[in-house]
């Protein structure tokens, strides 16, 4: 199976360069992508990747809509173990899957299985999935870091698949990417064998996803090609994946709201903090040339004033002295009101000293 350039999308699949079949298939067919990794030999993983695709396909929503693509991921699931029960293709047979739908830049995902969907954003990939797989959840748990999962004895191990269990639920999800990202769905003959930084430079210097997908599966091949590599890349945001009426800049929920609350909690703490400290502070100024007193710290940060006048004092500034004046221009700081009211009584004092006539001998 192959597919070649439609422009913002591109897909295809190589048996590798040690098995004699390929059992992984993989869709095309915009807005819905899929890739599917067969298991069970004797070519019975290649039809259990194949139904599972074809039903995908025509159980898929109208919209990217996540849960509703888990459904059609689970039609797909009870059409594996109904092909097994009725001799076609083999019991025990099985495979992952992994779909992505779009809605201009919104990404309804479904997923069973170690296949994976990333997102290159920014030039930086995130991994969307995560592998139902023994290594996965050893890696999950700390006992095993990715790069020893890559070469683990048991990397193959999948603790869920299409095909075994009738009640089997996909994960599900949304995202919201942006115009611009690149979207990629790869089976484990890819994301096995390539380090996930080689796969972030791949995605992220090829000027097409047709050239994504083409270097990918080369290096796939460099690395020993030891298993079947399906690699489908699409770019988010290009007119041809837009469907439906969803204005361009509408409500962006998923990774952005989280960085944004994330972002309010941090700005929200950080002014708490910056408040409470003012309000512990106290500050003199030249306010229209007598002395004012108030509470919090003088100026601004960030265009934020955290200051609050207490008073506007009869001293007069021109009666004190000139460092004093100069000093007061720009506000002269206390640790608290009471030490600013108690500089205020010493100015009044020094002043009354100066003024006061020396007392006739
Ligand atoms: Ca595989």
């Amino acid at each position: 199976m192959s597919a070649r350039d439609r422009g913002s999308f591109a897909g295809d699949t190589h048996v590798g360069l040690v098995r004699s079949g390929n059992e992984d298939a993989f869709l095309l067919a915009p807005p819905l992508f899929a890739v599917a990794d067969g298991l069970g030999g004797h070519q019975a993983g290649e039809v259990a990747s194949s139904i599972a695709i074809d039903t995908l396909l025509e159980a898929a929503p109208r919209q990217a809509d996540a849960k509703a693509l888990g459904r059609a991921a689970r039609r797909a699931n009870a059409a594996v173990i109904d092909a097994a029960r009725t001799g076609k293709g083999r019991s025990g047979m099985g495979t992952t899957i992994t779909a992505a739908m779009l809605d201009g830049t919104r990404v309804a995902l479904a997923h069973v299985g170690d296949s994976r969907a990333y997102l290159l954003h920014l030039g930086q990939l995130q991994q969307l999935t995560q592998d139902h797989s023994m290594v996965a959840d050893l890696v999950r748990e700390g006992r095993l870091t990715p790069d020893e999962a890559r070469v683990h004895p048991n990397r193959s191990v999948i603790t869920r698949a299409l095909g075994s269990d009738p009640d089997m639920m996909a994960d599900t999800f949304e995202v919201d990417a942006a115009s611009g990202d690149r979207l990629l769905l790869a089976t484990d003959g890819l994301t096995g064998l390539v380090p996930d930084a080689e796969i972030e430079r791949i995605l992220g210097a090829a000027p097409t996803p047709q050239d994504a997908v083409d270097t990918l599966i080369d290096a796939a091949l460099d690395a020993g090609g030891h298993d079947n590599v399906t690699v489908v890349v699409t770019d988010i945001g290009k007119p041809a994946h837009r469907r439906g009426g969803r204005a361009p800049g509408g409500p962006r929920w998923g990774i952005r709201l989280l960085w944004l609350v994330a972002l309010v909690a941090v700005v929200a703490a950080a002014a708490w903090a910056a408040h409470s400290y003012a309000r512990s502070q106290a500050y003199l100024v030249d306010e229209g040339g007598y002395v004012a007193l108030y509470e919090g710290v003088p100026g601004s940060f960030a265009g934020i004033t955290l200051n609050w006048r207490s008073e506007v004092t009869t001293v007069p500034v021109d009666a004190l002295d000139t460092i004093t004046a100069m000093r007061l221009r720009s506000g002269i700081r206390f640790d608290g009101l009471s030490d600013a009211r108690a500089r205020v009584d010493e100015y009044r004092t020094r002043i009354s000293a100066e003024t006061t006539p020396a007392p006739s001998p």
